[in-house]
C-alpha cells in the first residue's frame, strides 16, 4: 500500500506540472458515488475539486449507465475514489488506468466479491457490495485520499463518524429483516440477526429478482412475528418491496429506510447519524 500510496502522489504531483490545456494546476477528484464525494471532500478540504459521476438521489447506483462525458472526466481525474466490489464497476472498468484508484473493496467484476474478496481491505460479508456503511472502510478509504494528497488529512473522518459503531453496538438485540442487503456493515456492530428468509437474500445479495416463493416465504415471516423490524431500501423499489412493506405496515412492524445514497440529497454523515437515530428510535 505504501508503494501505491507514493506513487499517487507522484502521480497528482506530476499531474499539477503538466502542461495540458485542461490542466490549470487543480487537483481533481472524481468519485462513484455522492458518499465518496463526501469522504474525499473531507479528506481533500481545499485541496482538491472533488465531483461524483452520480448527483442525483433518485438514481439507484446499481444500475448508474456513466455519461461519456463522466468516464472523461474520470480518465482526466489525478484521484478515482470508488467502493469497489463490482458495485460501481461502471466507473473503475471504464477507466484506462486503474493505478490512480483509491478503493475498499477489490476492483473486480460485478457479482464476483464473494469470490474475490481476499484483496479486500475491510472484512467482506456475504459478498455484500454496501460497504460504505462500514466506519472502517469510510476510514481506510479517507486514509488513502490522504496519503495521495499531500496536506491532506483523514482524522476529521474519524471525528465524524466516532461513536456511529458504538451506538449501533448499543442498540437492544432484534431480528430484522431486509428489502435489500442494504444494511449488513452498518448492522455488523450490533447483536441484531438478520431474518431475511435465505432464497430471498441470496437474490437480492446477487442483485437478482427473488422468486415468487422466496416473497411468499418472507410475507410469512412477518405474518408469524418473526420480523421485529424490516430495513427497507427506498431506491431498490419492486412490486415485490412494496408488498412486503406493506405486510410490515400491516403487522405494525417498524420500518427503517436505508438508502444506496441520502435520499434526502443530504451529506452522508448527516445521513448515517439519522439512519442511527431512526434505529435508535423506532427499532
Ligand atoms: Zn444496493
Amino acid at each position: 500500500m505504501k508503494r501505491l500510496s507514493i506513487s499517487l502522489a507522484a502521480l497528482i504531483l506530476a499531474g499539477c506540472s503538466a502542461s495540458t490545456p485542461a490542466d490549470d494546476g487543480t487537483v481533481r477528484i472524481v468519485t462513484s458515488t455522492p458518499i465518496w464525494a463526501d469522504v474525499a471532500r473531507v479528506v481533500a478540504g481545499d485541496l482538491a475539486e472533488v465531483t461524483s459521476a452520480i448527483t442525483d438521489p433518485n438514481v439507484d447506483p446499481h444500475h448508474f449507465e456513466p455519461s461519456a462525458a463522466d468516464v472523461a472526466r474520470a480518465n482526466e481525474a489525478d484521484l478515482v475514489v470508488v467502493g469497489g466490489g463490482g458495485y460501481d464497476a461502471w466507473l473503475y472498468q471504464a477507466l484506462s488506468d486503474q493505478t490512480r484508484v483509491v478503493t475498499a473493496l477489490p476492483l473486480v467484476d460485478h457479482g464476483t466479491l464473494a469470490e474475490n474478496a481476499a484483496g479486500a481491505k475491510v472484512k467482506v460479508i456475504d459478498g455484500n457490495e454496501h460497504v460504505w456503511y462500514d466506519v472502517e472502510a469510510i476510514n481506510v478509504v479517507g486514509q488513502d485520499i490522504a496519503a495521495a494528497l499531500p496536506g491532506a488529512s483523514a482524522a476529521k473522518l474519524e471525528e465524524l463518524t466516532g461513536g456511529f459503531a458504538e451506538r449501533v453496538a448499543a442498540l437492544p438485540a432484534r431480528k430484522y429483516a431486509q428489502t435489500e442487503p442494504i444494511a449488513d456493515y452498518l448492522l455488523a456492530p450490533s447483536s441484531w440477526k438478520d431474518v431475511t428468509p435465505k432464497g430471498f437474500r441470496d437474490a437480492t445479495l446477487k442483485e437478482g429478482e427473488p422468486s415468487v416463493a422466496d416473497l411468499a416465504r418472507f410475507l410469512d415471516a412477518i405474518k408469524a412475528g418473526e420480523v421485529e423490524v424490516l430495513i427497507y431500501n427506498p431506491q431498490t423499489k419492486t412490486d415485490m418491496t412494496r408488498r412486503i412493506r406493506e405486510a410490515a405496515e400491516a403487522q405494525g412492524i417498524p420500518v427503517i429506510e436505508i438508502g444506496e445514497t441520502p435520499v434526502d440529497g443530504s451529506g452522508f454523515f448527516t445521513y448515517y447519524e439519522s439512519v442511527i437515530q431512526d434505529l435508535e428510535d423506532h427499532a
